[in-house]
């Protein structure tokens, strides 16, 4: 992790070259002491942030077996995610705090070292303990199972708290989850909502002026962002989830987040609701985030746009309600994929160049990847395309063409195409309108496809009369074209256009002079990186 932060050419200002600079008693470690598989001792090995391991006798299929491990930790300072007294004075942000599993699945062994990115883990039923002086409060991934003699605002209204001795055991249990997260303070406070379908919402933070106003006005927020998100992108499946002050951003973890704390409101809700949204993504459908960081960041990032605008809508967020909250970030995206820096979406995590191309790959294109789904099947068939990807998929560890299947299936249309093109590839997008000229009677819009990745276009009219008219030109390897979207704009579907052929044309019965404007995609949901020749007559 150090070193991959000292050579990349834009470290996280976060990392640096701190750890290089660590003192003996603050630099974080895992120190492996023993390690047996059914009760005997096997061989092992600590490689980098690997424990390698050669079993005494193979896991065969549907079979079980039992690993011991004593392990002995020192808790860094806190450089990144996890540690101990992080920049807002919480004590302990707990996340990798133990040897955790590498996965195994179809396509073999993903044994990742950590340089600090992104993960993959394996579903499990969790039962930790933690002894820790009885001053702190403790919030953790899982279900606290001995509230009586915790108290610390576990308890429930009436229950008669006994705390015995000067540590405290706190018993959590967490089924099905991938990670296990907790984190330690004297000073949370612990805030409780319980919503109306019995999902019990925590938040624990330090209590002054920079975090009581945003975070007492939190969870009523968070209960309405709940009712949204279970009814677009399908329904949360734990008992419990915890908003936790901690960590140095904003972190997800499997029923909780650790975010830092003293934030305006609106901030504090946008990185709520984004920390929030990847117990769908990567919690719960779990797609292998090192290979598909896009697939977790990039759905999440939609989907925090798609609920931020909801909360807007509700006046619960301050801010306009936009008709197209994702259109800054196709906008955005063109000026980087010009840039020169984009890496495909293909590549690993870890392994992107720049924090820059795997920053924007991952949460920027890979939002777009939804959006502009929207513009090619329909924002109903995407809409649908997200519960049955959700449903079919959660637990099972989805990749690109299991998402891509959904599409098609929703929409009936055949996509291949655009994840070849979307994932494995920097081809960029770019339609324009080359003329628009008298012929016969009538009207000829000439149309060129000057960028190498094609696309469906949408061609919008506006006529000298204020009439509107909608030209859906789709594209023939799709096999057929998005229904009519917009109730107030009739939809005219042209021949199809074939992505070999540079150009297109097609006709309209009126004259030149009775056209006000013709526009490519006036919903800015296609990535087109040239906007300017979209629009005629020229702006
Ligand atoms: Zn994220």
């Amino acid at each position: 992790m150090d070193v991959r932060s000292q050579n990349l050419p834009d470290p996280d200002r976060r990392v640096g070259n701190r750890i290089s600079k660590l003192s003996e008693d603050q630099i974080g470690y895992h120190k492996v002491l023993s390690l047996k598989q059914d009760g005997k001792p096997v061989q092992y090995e600590v490689v980098g942030t690997i424990l390698e391991v050669n079993l005494t006798s193979p896991i065969q299929p549907n079979s079980k077996t039992t690993f011991e491990m004593t392990f002995e930790s020192q808790v860094p300072v806190q450089i990144r995610r996890s540690g101990r007294d992080n920049a807002e004075g919480i004590s302990y942000s707990m996340a990798q705090w133990y040897p955790k599993m590498c996965e195994y699945d179809y396509q073999g062994w993903h044994a990742n070292p950590y340089i600090g990115r992104e993960f993959y883990g394996v579903w499990g039923d969790f039962d930790v303990t933690i002894a820790i002086d009885k001053d702190y409060v403790v919030a953790a991934t899982g279900y606290l199972q001995n509230p009586a003699e915790i108290g610390h605002g576990y308890e429930e209204e009436g229950m008669n708290v006994k705390q015995k001795g000067k540590k405290l055991k706190w018993h959590f249990v967490a089924p099905n989850v991938h990670d296990f997260l907790w984190a330690a303070d004297p000073d949370y406070t612990h805030d409780k909502l319980e919503r109306e379908d019995g999902l019990v919402l925590h938040f624990f933070y330090q209590k002054n002026d920079n975090t009581e106003d945003a975070w007492s006005r939190l969870p009523k927020v968070m209960d309405k962002a709940f009712d949204y998100i279970n009814e677009h992108f399908g329904q949360y499946p734990y008992k419990q989830y915890s908003f936790i002050q901690g960590g140095d951003g904003g972190m997800e973890y499997p029923m909780a987040t650790l975010i830092t704390g003293e934030r305006s409101f609106p901030s504090l809700v946008g990185v709520s609701v984004h920390e929030l949204m990847h117990s769908w993504y990567q919690m719960i459908l779990g797609t292998n985030e090192s290979l598909y960081a896009w697939m977790d960041e990039g759905f999440t990032s939609y989907a925090s746009g798609e609920v931020s605008n909801f909360l807007k809508k509700e006046g619960l967020l301050p801010g306009r309600v936009s008709e197209r909250p994702h259109a800054g970030s196709t906008i955005g995206f063109a000026n980087f994929a010009k840039s020169g820096i984009e890496e495909p979406l293909s590549t690993h995590a870890d392994h992107f160049q720049t924090n820059s191309a795997y920053g924007t790959g991952s949460y920027t294109k890979g939002r777009l990847f939804l959006s502009q789904l929207g513009y090619i099947i329909g924002e109903k068939a995407l809409a649908q395309t997200l519960l049955d990807y959700f449903e079919t998929w959660k637990f099972k560890h989805p990749n690109s063409n299991d998402f891509v299947r959904m599409a098609e299936k929703a929409s009936g249309l055949e996509l291949d195409w655009y994840r070849e093109y979307m994932v494995n590839t920097t081809h960029m997008i770019d339609y324009s309108i080359k003329s628009v000229s008298k012929s016969g009677n009538g009207t000829e819009i000439a149309l060129s496809k000057d960028g190498v990745m094609p696309m469906p276009v949408d061609v919008v009219v506006t006529y000298k009369n204020g009439k509107k008219e909608l030209f859906n030109i789709p594209l023939r390897i799709m096999r057929g074209n998005k229904p009519a979207e917009n109730a107030d704009m009739p939809q005219k579907v042209l021949e199809d256009w074939p992505w070999t052929h540079p150009e297109y044309s097609f006709n309209l019965p009126v004259e030149p002079n009775e056209i006000e404007k013709v526009e490519i995609d006036p919903t800015i949901r296609m990535v087109d990186v040239n906007r300017d020749n979209n629009v005629y007559p020229k702006p």
